[in-house]
């Protein structure tokens, strides 16, 4: 079981796809473990985008990040870091496979709707990041047991 990190980014705030996408991951059976609204930094973006902070666009993300609050999740589930990953799809949105958040409502590789941890362990990180342990709720056993099967929990 793992619990990685979403964020609805200020261009799916502003464009009011903060419910649409956050039902996807709910129909898929990703469980909410934490959820808040919050502003980001710009000490906070430059640790969490810290992999593109000599790229040239890097102000244009800090700026984009800070255009209004944005929404941070975490969600449980057998392999999630990878089931969300594939559920937002390619960076770039028009490369993003049809069938995907950002293949189907997104156009720009800036302004592409979610972040999503892009492994295990950066999941683990970014949690923590985020959220600290007493904000993390994990879901009741009855939840996980209409999701999977017995020896896929264990
Ligand atoms: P991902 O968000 O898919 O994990 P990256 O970690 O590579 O992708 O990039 C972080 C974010 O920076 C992207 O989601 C996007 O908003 C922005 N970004 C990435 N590449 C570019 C680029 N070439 N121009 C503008 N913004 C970019």
């Amino acid at each position: 079981m793992q619990t990685t990190l979403v964020i609805f980014k200020p261009d799916c705030v502003l464009r009011g796809l903060v419910g649409e996408i956050l039902a996807r991951f709910e129909k898929r059976g990703l469980k909410i473990v934490a959820i808040k609204k919050m502003k980001l930094s710009t000490e906070l973006l430059t640790e969490h985008y810290g992999h593109l902070k000599d790229k040239p666009f890097f102000p244009g993300i800090v700026a984009a990040m800070q255009r209004t609050p944005v929404i941070v999740l975490a969600l449980r589930g057998v392999n999630a870091a990878e089931v969300a990953r594939k559920m937002a799809g390619a960076t770039n949105a028009r490369d993003a496979e049809v069938g995907t958040i950002r293949g189907d409502l997104a156009v720009s590789i800036q302004n592409n709707l979610v972040h999503i941890s892009d492994s295990p362990e950066s999941a683990e990180i970014e949690v923590k990041r985020f959220f600290t342990a007493e904000e993390l709720v994990d879901p009741a056993d009855e939840e996980l047991g209409v999701l999977y099967s017995k020896d896929e929990l264990n």
